[in-house]
């Protein structure tokens, strides 16, 4: 699946108020839009487009986020400031993370290869795209 979404190099992002940064060290394993109702009760906003990279290739630089247990095995973090959602991972061993992909300085850099969840999708929002859909975690590597 990572034909067109990665691009190498590192890469930087952070929170809507700057208090919290990370950094991107390693190439993420794959990319997509989810349009789970976590996802949008916790953003408010139809989807999430989310990156998934190994724990090891990600990092935060400044700041303390706050995390919240989303589910039994899930948590997500963001900014305790301006609430950004930042990050998701599971609680316990958690061998990658997902990364919000609009909190990255440039988030041109890495594409979405599929949209997942899509039996919860938000029946007014048309996809535009090509891109494969699927009704539950489809190829989802988390
Ligand atoms: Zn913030
Ligand atoms: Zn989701």
């Amino acid at each position: 699946m990572n034909a067109t979404v990665p691009v190498d190099g590192e890469h930087d992002g952070g929170c809507l108020c700057g208090y919290v940064r990370y950094v991107i060290t390693e190439r993420p394993i794959d990319a997509g839009f989810c349009h789970c109702r976590v996802c949008q009760r916790s953003s408010g906003a139809p989807s999430i487009a989310w990156l998934t990279v190994d724990v090891a290739g990600f990092a935060y630089t400044h700041g303390d986020v706050a995390v919240y247990r989303s589910s039994e095995r899930s948590q997500r973090e963001f900014c305790p400031r301006c609430g950004t959602q930042i990050a998701f991972r599971a609680i316990a061993d958690a061998k990658t993370v997902d990364v919000t992909i609009c909190s990255l300085d440039d988030s041109s850099r890495v594409r979405p290869e599929y949209h997942i969840w899509c039996e919860s999708k938000a029946d007014w929002l048309r996809i535009g795209d090509e891109l494969p859909q699927y009704p539950d975690d489809g190829p989802d590597v988390t």
